[in-house]
Order: C-alpha cells, then structure tokens, then sequence
C-alpha cells in the first residue's frame, strides 16, 4: 500500500464524514456520497444498490447513470454482475463488463457505454446490506490499493446504514431495524411469550466510522489491544490448575489475540482512514464471511475465536455492552446467537422466552430452558442481527415462530393466544388435586421430570404424584469442574426435603453423545448417540459413577431412595452397575453412614435390545422406566436432533404402539413396575393412547400434568384401545387418525 493511497483513501473519507456531519435528508446524503466516491476514484460512474427485501436489489443513488433509474432499477440477487456480487459476498473486476457471463444490461440506466466495473459488497458482520459499484468508459482494471479503499468506502456505507443515516427516502433503507419481522425457527420449548428484546451480547454500535486524527485511533486500538491480551492472559492463569482440554482452548485463543497479522490489518485500516473501531469490526466482517465457508472445524473454532475476540475488542473500545440487570426491559426475551447452560441458568427465571440462532432439541441450553419452562424458539436465523435491546418480540414456543417489531394485527392475535392458553392453565389448576382416573375407572399416575432445584415448587403446584425422573447431569453440564460429592449430597437431600416423602427417582449421569462435559475427557472423536454415553462410561470409567451413588446415599440420610441408571442395552450392564451400588453401600457401612431405608434400582428402557432380555432380567430390575425420546430415536433409526427426520415418524405409529405394548405385557408377567419418562409422556393424545396400551405410570414435564389429567378423565380407555386394535387391524400405518376421530367423540 502506497502512502499516497493511504492519504487518499483518508481524504476520500474525511469528505465523507463531512458529508455526513451536514444536515441532509437520507436520499440527499447518498447522492452527495456517489458523486465523492466517482468524483476522488476518477470514475465516470458511481452507484449504490441496496437491498429492498432478502431477494431484490434496489438502484438508490448514482453519479453518472440515468437518474430517472434511480430507484426504478432492481434486479434480483444473483442476477446481474451487480446481483452476483450481493450473493456471493465477492469483489467483481473488470475492464470489460458487456462481455462477462451474467452481465444484464439496463436500457434506463444508460450503462451500455461503461466497459470497466468494479463491485464490492456493502456489508456489516456478514449482514448484506447492498453493493456499491464503480464503472469507467476505458477499459481500466482497477488496483489492489483501489480496491481496497472502495471496501472501506462500502464498509463505511455500511455503519452509516446502520445508524439509520439514509433514513427517509427510499424504503430499502429507511426501514432498518423498524420494520416487523417474522422468523421462522424450530420449536424446543413450549409456550407462548410476549416481552421486549435482551441481546445476549449486545451489538456494539459504531457510531464514528471515520477516523478524525488517525494517531490517536492508532494509540486508543493499542491500548485496547494490550488491555484485551492482559484480559486473556487472566483467563489462561486462572484456568492454569483446572482443564487440560480447555487451557490448551484457551491457549490457542491467546495466540489469536497476540497475532500480529490482525493487529498489523487493523493498523492499516486506521491509517487509510477508519476509525479504531471500525477497524475490528473490519475484520470481524471478514472473520464471519469466511466462517460461512469453511468446512474445516478447526479452521472454523478458530474463526469464531476471532469473532469473540474482536467482540471483546469492541466493548473495550467503546465501554459498550457492559450488562447490568438494572437495564432489563420489562419481560426480557433473551436473544442470542447460542448460549451455553451455565449462562441460561445465571438469567434464570428472569426470562419471559428464549430466541437463538443456532441451538439444538437436545442441547443443554433447550435442557435448561425446559427446566425453567421458558418458550425457547431455535433456528431463528440472522435475529441477533435484526434484533436491537429493546425491541418488542413476541415468541410462539409451540409453532417455533418469532414476531420482532409485530404490528398491531399480529401482536393483538398473539395476545389472544396467549389468553386462550393461560385461560387453559387455570382451568388445570382445579383438576390439581382430582385423580387422573379415565371415565372407565382407570388411575394413571402422573409424575413429573425435573433437573433442578427450581423445578421442585411444581411438585405441589402441578399435583405431580411424585418426580418420575431426576437428570442429574444439569449439576454437571452448567459447572467448569467435576461438582464435588458433598456439593452433589447437599443438592440431592435438598431435593429429597423439597419432595416431602414424594418418590424421586434419580437418574444418574447421562452425559456421552450431545451432552459433553467439558472438563471430562470422553473420548476423541465424533460421539453420536450411539456411541459411548451414559452407563457406558459409568461402568468404564466408574469413579464418578461411584462418586454420585456415594452422594445419593448420603443425601437420602436414611430415607427411601431410588435409583435409576440410563441407556441400559443388556442385562449384563444392569447387572454390572447393581455391583457398583452394592460395593458402594458396603463402603458406607464400613465408614458409619446410614443407610437407606429402602433402596429400588431401576434401569431405563431405551434400546429396543432391552425389551428382549431374558425374563430373569425383568424378575431382578427393581423398575423399568422406558426413555422414548431415546427408544424412539433407536426404533425408527431417526436421530432425535435431526430437524429433518425427528418428526418423520409417528409415536402413534402402529408397530412402535405394538413395541410398547409387547414391553407391557413382559413387564406385566414379572409385576415389574414400568413407567415412562420420555416426552410424548406430556402430550395428551400420545400419553391417552399409552395409558389405553397398558401404562399406568407416565412421568412427564410439570406444565403437562393439568393438561394430560384433564384428557384422562373424559376417555373411556377400553374404547380407545379397541380404536387402536382396529387401526392395527385395518393394516394402517398410524393409528393417529382413528384415535383423533374418537377423542373428538369424547367429552
Ligand atoms: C428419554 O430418552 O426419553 C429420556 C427421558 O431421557 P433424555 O431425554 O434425558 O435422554
Ligand atoms: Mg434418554
């Protein structure tokens, strides 16, 4: 880079700034900006396109082509050598544009006559927000140094853009961040919410773009910089004792933040004129635009640290982002692109919902949101960049929807809604303490799951009969270390005193496959849900497992106790972690403990293999409890976290009913209790037609409880499993349309 080009880069956007400082209307500020890029580039022509919606590209201002096309000229994304240059993200050079494949000529603009082109990109993080372009009568290639300063122009226009400086003329422009929106996501909770925006981490807002005295930006990113390597430095000291794993993470970031590559680009962007802070944001653009496309996961982390360090840069710059709960909006909706358990956990019940970009049905975080009951939408694409604090969003947990910025029709039908649903809730609050017994004489019993302390209150308020399953690996998943025993016995007697005699089931650990503790080493390499998770490891590598039995007993301090061990496949593995718990009781007779009063071990049914072990099995488990998020994954050979399979097939489906029922009836031959935990437990329809095949103890989220007892008690069960028998009978492949029929015939 040339100094000479660095001063007129600086020149080019100095006149900018003043351009901008001058009191004008949006459409007069484009114009002005047009005519100074042409006019310092030498180039006959200067335009800006931006985006009207997600498909079509608008002409907002031009220097050198017809000006009645201005705002009449669009071309779809993709189309054009303008439109190429929107979707792919890429700079366009060219000396000669007639000839190029895709270029599409504009009889109103006149550009026939204009051979050179030169397109970049006007993006801000990865958010397109237009193009601008340059053209030429002579056929020119334009330089690198060109270049170069045309996409610190575009970025400029970008940060503009953002602060609303072309507002007032031409829609495309004028509507950012005020329009509504709706995202469609996925559903991971339940529930339906209305609130104001709370960004997680909240956008850093760049409002000086353009440096005014380029030393002292130099000193202020230099500064900054050394501040956010001694930050760094921090975080590396403080986790020197802990993690293997996560130092060497964290090692791997620190040489990010000491590269001298980053700091030497941004340097240079300071120096042909842009502020310090729009300098990282800079590179952080690029960071995200190649984020996009790498495939290498390495590659990828290391991008994302980048990302999350010019974040920090960033809020170090300006002091911005800094959260006090002071400044919660009414109602908060968390808006985040991901979010990690322990973080959810600290908002706690402070949220009103739950909206995140990327996220998964079984991730810890929708672990934890389910815990809390939150409305939890994932897969809401680009909201962290649509989304500011404050903002009005209404989130349909149900339907996996998001209104931002609704208007009056929209938020007036959400609102209804959520009447109608919580006019429902009452209406469960009478059956609380009334049976589930089914209008033929049936009682169901109704448990509920639970994960944390704070789902404890729901055992009084939901009349759950008891806790049908305890995950105990939340206590795992949201620390950055191994949770101590006495920590563990503490939380577990807390639980046992919450319950008040209730029966607990503890599930113990679960973690392998989606849930991964960080500190605890698995194993390299990928770990889907079939490979080495729950009892597995417990019985490889059992310390822990014998570390949490330890707690259990103590925390039970001579109550009844009962223990449930996960992903049971064979009898041989039952058999194996009975051991552990005899050895272990053992070891607390010898140290003085008390021991349980009564002590049930259980196993959980989730592999079909299971359902086939020998009756000397069902005779020596204490109870079965089948898991049919997992059992069902494994029936259909359908990955539970897979958007496009998980709905593809029905629990009502007649040969996984049938499954379930053959399990009932071996379990009715050994009077081995059996329950079931899974999810489709809390789905009225799905748990009506498990209590008609036979179960009598389902177990379920608390919030499903009122709606499950009030479906029990208008059903005739006997009828409903004849419907059921005649679906099978009829050959069709889910009973569901049958069962709907007849329930609709019921009260
Ligand atoms: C299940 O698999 O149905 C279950 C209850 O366990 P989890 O969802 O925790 O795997
Ligand atoms: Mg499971």
């Amino acid at each position: 880079m040339t100094e000479q080009t660095d001063s007129e880069s600086r020149k080019l956007l100095g006149r900018l700034r003043d351009a901008m400082a001058r009191d004008a209307e949006g459409q007069e500020r484009l114009d002005q900006i047009t005519k100074l890029i042409a006019g310092s580039m030498g180039t006959e022509v200067c335009s800006i396109y931006l985006f009207r919606d997600e498909e079509t590209l608008e002409l907002c201002a031009t220097q050198g082509l017809n000006v009645e096309a201005v705002h009449q000229t669009r071309m779809r994304l993709g189309e054009g050598l303008v439109g190429r240059v929107a979707r792919t993200g890429k700079v366009i050079n060219t000396p000669e544009a007639p000839s190029m494949r895709g270029f599409r000529y504009m009889r109103e603009t006149g550009e026939e006559i204009y051979s050179s082109f030169l397109g970049v990109p006007i993006q801000r993080l990865g958010e397109k927000l237009g193009v601008l372009v340059v053209q030429s009568k002579s056929k020119r290639e334009y330089s690198p140094d060109e270049i170069y300063a045309l996409e610190v122009v575009a970025m400029v226009l970008a940060e503009m853009a953002e602060l609303g400086a072309f507002q007032g003329e031409g829609e495309a422009l004028s509507a950012r961040h005020q329009k509504s929106v709706l995202f469609r996501g996925a559903s991971a909770q339940e529930g339906a919410a209305e609130g104001h925006v709370w960004l997680h981490e909240p956008r850093v807002v760049v409002t000086n773009p353009i440096a005014e005295d380029p030393h002292s930006d130099f000193l202020r990113l230099t500064e900054a910089v050394e501040k956010l390597r001694f930050d760094v430095d921090q975080m590396l000291e403080a986790s020197a004792d802990g993690d293997k794993e996560q130092f060497k993470v964290l090692e791997a970031y620190r040489m990010l933040a000491n590269s001298k590559g980053w700091l030497r680009r941004m340097q240079e962007d300071i120096s042909r004129g842009l502020s310090a802070e729009a300098a990282v944001e800079k590179e952080q653009s690029q960071a995200r635009a190649r984020m996009e496309q790498v495939q290498d996961l390495y590659l990828r982390e290391r991008l994302s640290d980048l990302d999350d360090l010019s974040n920090r840069l960033l809020r170090i710059l300006t002091g911005q982002g800094v959260k006090s709960e002071a400044e919660y909006p009414q109602r908060p909706i968390l808006v985040a692109r991901n979010i990690g358990p322990a973080e959810l956990l600290e908002y706690g019940r402070n949220l009103a919902g739950v909206v995140l970009e990327q996220g998964s049905v079984g991730s810890h975080a929708t672990i934890v949101a389910r815990a809390l009951a939150i409305p939890l939408v994932i897969h809401a694409e680009r909201i962290t960049t649509e989304a500011l604090n404050g903002d009005q969003i209404m989130v349909d947990g149900e339907q996996g929807i998001v209104h931002l910025r609704p208007d009056e029709a929209v938020a007036a039908a959400f609102r209804d809604k959520i009447a109608m649903y919580e006019k429902a809730q009452e209406r469960y609050v009478f059956l609380r303490d009334k049976p589930a017994k089914s209008s033929c004489g049936k009682v169901i019993s109704l448990n509920m799951n639970a994960g944390l302390m704070a789902d404890l209150p729901s055992l009084a308020n939901s009349g759950a009969e008891g806790v049908g399953l305890f995950r105990t690996e939340l206590q795992f998943l949201v620390r950055n270390q191994m949770p101590k025993r006495t920590e563990l016995a503490e939380i577990y007697a807390r639980v046992l005193d919450a319950a008040m005699g209730k029966r607990v089931v503890f599930r113990t650990l679960d973690i392998g496959s989606d849930k991964v503790l960080t500190y605890m080493k698995t194993n390299d390499g990928p770990n889907p849900a079939l490979g080495w998770r729950a009892i597995r490891i417990g019985l490889d590598k059992p310390g822990v497992m014998r570390m949490q039995l330890q707690a259990l007993f103590r925390a039970a301090k001579g109550r009844p106790l009962t223990v449930m061990f996960p992903f049971v496949a064979q009898f041989d593995e039952y058999r194996a972690a009975r051991k552990e718990v005899d050895k272990a009781l053992a070891r607390e007779k010898i140290l003085g403990h008390v021991l349980p009063e009564k002590l049930e071990i259980g196993a959980m049914l989730e592999t079909p293999s299971l359902a086939y072990a020998p009756q000397k099995f069902f005779e020596e488990v204490d109870f079965l409890s089948i898991g049919g998020n997992d059992l069902k994954q494994f029936f259909f050979a359908a990955d539970r976290e897979n958007e496009s399979v998980r709905r593809r097939y029905d629990t009502l489906n007649v040969s996984f009913l049938t499954f379930l029922e053959n399990i009932v009836k071996r379990c009715a031959i050994t009077s081995t209790p059996l329950s079931f935990c899974g999810e489709d437990a809390g789905r009225p329809v799905e748990a009506v037609c498990l209590a008609a095949i036979g179960f009598r103890v389902l177990s379920m989220r608390a919030a499903s409880i009122g709606p499950v007892k009030s479906l029990v008690r208008c059903v005739n069960l006997d009828n409903l499993y004849e419907v059921i028998n005649e679906a099978r009978d009829r050959g069709e492949q889910s009973t569901r349309v049958r069962v709907m029929e007849f329930l609709r015939t019921q009260n």
